[in-house]
C-alpha cells in the first residue's frame, strides 16, 4: 500500500513537473521571450533572449547553444556540430558584439557540442574545458555499444584552457566541474549570475531520455547525483539551459531527480541479483514514466551496463 502510494505521488509530482504545471509555467515563458521577438519561430528553432546580453541560439536539428554578447565579443557556451557550425557564426553574427568570438566552453567532448572548436581556435578564441574532456578530444574514441567511432581532433580545435574543480572569467561568469559523471567524466556548468541562468549541457536532458556515455564515465547514479548537485546551485527563479529541450526550473530538476533515483534504485537492485541488461529492459524499471519520457529501452540497456564499471565486485 505504501509503496503504491509512493508510486502513484511520484508520478503525480512528475506529470506536474514535466506535462503539466511547469510546462505551463516554461510555456509562458516561452511565450513572453518570443513576444520579446517577434521573428523568432515557434518551432523550438531561432534565437530566444535570456536578457539583455544573454542569448539561446536554437539553429534546426543542433544541440542549444548560449552567447553572451559584451565590448569585447561574443561568449558561447558550447559550438554545435561542425555541420552546424557555419550557420551558427551567422546566427552568433546577427547578436551584435561584432560577432567575434573570443571564449568557447564545451561543456563535454560530443561531437553535437565541439564542432566549432576547429574554426574557432585557429581564430585564436580561449576553449575552455574540463581537463578530463581535453583528454577524450585528443583521443580517438569508439563507442562499445554500436562501435561508432570519433576522431581525436586537430591540436587548433582542442581546448587550450583547462580546469579541475572552477573557475572564474573576468566577466563575472562562473564554471565547474560536475564530478558525479552524469553524462561524461568531463561534464561542467557554467554559471551567469547576473542573469540567474546556468548551462548545464547533457547533465541534465531536456528533451526524452538521455544518452548514458558509460565510454568516457557517464553512468546512471552520475545522473542522479548530478541532479541532486545542480539543485545546490540554483533558486526557484533560475533558468536552467541543457543542451537539449527547453529551459527548465527548479521544479523540473526535482522531479527528474525523484525520477531517476527510482529507476537507479530498480536497476541496482537488478544488478545485485545478478541480472543482466536484456532482464533489466524486460522488467520495465521505468513504465510509469514512459507515457511522458518515450521508448526507454535503449536508455533501460545502456544505463543498466553503465553501473558495470562503477558498481560490479571485480570493477
Ligand atoms: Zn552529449
Amino acid at each position: 500500500m505504501d509503496q503504491v502510494y509512493r508510486l502513484q505521488t511520484r508520478r503525480q509530482i512528475l506529470k506536474a513537473a514535466i506535462g503539466g504545471a511547469a510546462g505551463v509555467v516554461l510555456g509562458a515563458r516561452t511565450l513572453r521571450l518570443n513576444a520579446a521577438r517577434p521573428q523568432a519561430p515557434s518551432d523550438g528553432n531561432g534565437t530566444l533572449r535570456l536578457s539583455d546580453d544573454l542569448f539561446i541560439v536554437r539553429i534546426p536539428g543542433e544541440a542549444n547553444v548560449i552567447a553572451q554578447t559584451g565590448p569585447d565579443g561574443v561568449l558561447l557556451v558550447d559550438g554545435g556540430s561542425a555541420k552546424g557550425s557555419d550557420a551558427l557564426m551567422t546566427a552568433v553574427s546577427s547578436l551584435g558584439a561584432g560577432g567575434r568570438v573570443h571564449t568557447i566552453f564545451n561543456t563535454h567532448w560530443h561531437p553535437e557540442q565541439t564542432g566549432s572548436n576547429e574554426s574557432l581556435g585557429k581564430a585564436g578564441a580561449t576553449i575552455i574545458s574540463h581537463e578530463n574532456t581535453r583528454l577524450w578530444l585528443a583521443t580517438d574514441i569508439t563507442w562499445p555499444w554500436n562501435g561508432q567511432r570519433f576522431k581525436r581532433l586537430p591540436k587548433t580545435a582542442q581546448p587550450n584552457k583547462t580546469f579541475y574543480t572552477t573557475g572564474k572569467l573576468d566577466s563575472g561568469v562562473r564554471y565547474g566541474y560536475m564530478p558525479d559523471a552524469a553524462h561524461t567524466d568531463g561534464d561542467l556548468y557554467v554559471q551567469f549570475p547576473k542573469q540567474n541562468v546556468l548551462a548545464v549541457g547533457d547533465v541534465v536532458s531536456g528533451q526524452g531520455w538521455p544518452v548514458v556515455d558509460y565510454a568516457t564515465g557517464g553512468w546512471i547514479g552520475g545522473i542522479v547525483g548530478g541532479l541532486q548537485r545542480l539543485q545546490t546551485l540554483v533558486d526557484a527563479d533560475t533558468r536552467i539551459v541543457p543542451a537539449r529541450g527547453p529551459v527548465l526550473g527548479l521544479t523540473d530538476l526535482k522531479a527528474q531527480y525523484e525520477m531517476y533515483s527510482t529507476i537507479y534504485d530498480r536497476l541496482t537492485q537488478f544488478l545485485n541479483r545478478g541480472r543482466g541488461p536484456s532482464e533489466a529492459v524486460a522488467a520495465k524499471p521505468t513504465k510509469e514514466f514512459d507515457a511522458q519520457m518515450g521508448n526507454p529501452d535503449e536508455f533501460v540497456r545502456r544505463a543498466f551496463e553503465s553501473q558495470w564499471a562503477y558498481l560490479s565486485p571485480d570493477a
